[in-house]
């Protein structure tokens, strides 16, 4: 890497320079290991290629104007690791190891940190998975954990945009009392073909009903769903979605601007009484949406007529990236602050 362009970066992988790993053996993880290899050495018979014993989290880190590194609420991704590894049978990774490998790797990566200007950020990805070679069926008794980082550009390139999604009856994501509320790469497996489908009609994502019913709105592929009506934030209450930190926040900041915040179930047929909709997750943080498509029943609902994010996405987005970026005040102690 001589010279990244960031705004022109968009989310792919970049080589850094480091990343950080703690192995698991006999019952103990490791004192973190920073190396700048890219490959990790396996069994071919690791429970993670067989059996899916794999969870991940994403989370970004942000260069204010003041030139100093912001993590964005990195002690929910540890938790949030926690929960989805007892959901799929492996160790916990401790919350203070994790803390202490994120601010590792970003400090000796720290020229992958985008600068304030550029809106761009540094993505961390932190990675847990099964490496003891066995064939029959149970959990692994070796573990890695690894978290690597890459920049990433902006999200909304030519500013902030609404996208249209679509539903596709025929796909379910994850089952009601299934893998859903974690965050393992089977989910994402098991919604590639939907995905693909909904790319080529021109939807920027699939938005999932409920699996046992197909009668309340569940989430969006990679992001939670959250409408918007009479001064209320409503987002979905369920089994089989997975707890964004995005969508955490929202509520909070939304509580705190005088709004109500519901988290329900949302019958398809309330869409139609929605005054704005969106996704939200770390990606975008919000990707307002104009028009959802139930795809099978030839149904539409339309939230803005322009194709324009409505004023309270708008606003929602405006402070949390604030936050973030440090322009704002952390009043919720969400930001840890790294570097010098
Ligand atoms: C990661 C993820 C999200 C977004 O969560 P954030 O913590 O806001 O990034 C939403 N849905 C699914 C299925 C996810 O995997």
């Amino acid at each position: 890497m001589r010279n990244i362009n960031w705004t022109e970066l968009s989310f792919g992988y970049v080589k850094a320079d480091y990343n950080v790993r703690s192995y698991y053996c006999e019952g103990k993880w490791s004192d973190l290991e920073i190396t700048n290899s890219e490959q990790i050495p396996m069994h071919m018979s690791a429970t993670c290629l067989h059996y899916g014993q794999e969870v991940f989290e994403g989370l970004k880190a942000f260069r204010g104007k003041d030139k100093k590194i912001r993590i964005f609420r990195m002690r929910e991704n540890a938790l949030r690791m926690q929960f989805s590894a007892r959901g799929i049978l492996m160790p916990e990774f401790p919350v203070d190891m994790f803390e202490k490998a994120i601010i590792t790797v970003i400090n000796k990566n720290e020229r992958f940190v985008p600068p304030y200007e550029s809106g761009a950020a540094l993505y961390i990805r932190p990675l847990l998975i099964g490496m003891s070679a066995q064939v029959g069926v149970k959990a692994a008794s070796e573990y890695l954990f690894v978290v690597f980082v890459m920049p990433v550009g902006p999200y909304f390139k030519e500013g902030f945009k609404a996208t249209s999604v679509g539903i596709f009856r025929a796909y379910d994501r994850a089952a009601p009392l299934g893998t859903g509320a974690y965050k393992v790469g089977g989910n994402y497996a098991a919604s590639l073909v939907a995905g693909e489908i909904a790319y080529e009609k021109g939807y920027s994502a699939v938005l999932y009903l409920d699996a046992k019913e197909k009668k309340y709105i569940d989430e969006c592929g990679p992001a939670n769903f959250f409408g918007i009506k009479s001064n209320t934030y409503i987002t979905p209450k369920s089994s089989s979605i997975l707890s964004s930190i995005t969508n955490k926040s929202l509520m909070q900041l939304a509580d705190s601007i005088g709004m109500k915040v519901e988290r329900r179930q949302i019958p398809i047929e309330e869409l139609i009484t929605l005054e704005e909709a969106g996704m939200c997750g770390t990606a975008a943080v919000i990707s307002p949406i104009y028009r959802i498509d139930d795809v099978d029943k030839n149904q539409s609902y339309i939230f803005s007529k322009d194709g324009k994010p409505g004023p309270i996405s708008i606003k929602l987005y405006n402070k949390l990236k604030a936050i973030q970026y440090g322009d704002e005040e952390d009043k919720f102690g969400w930001v840890t602050i790294v570097g010098k």
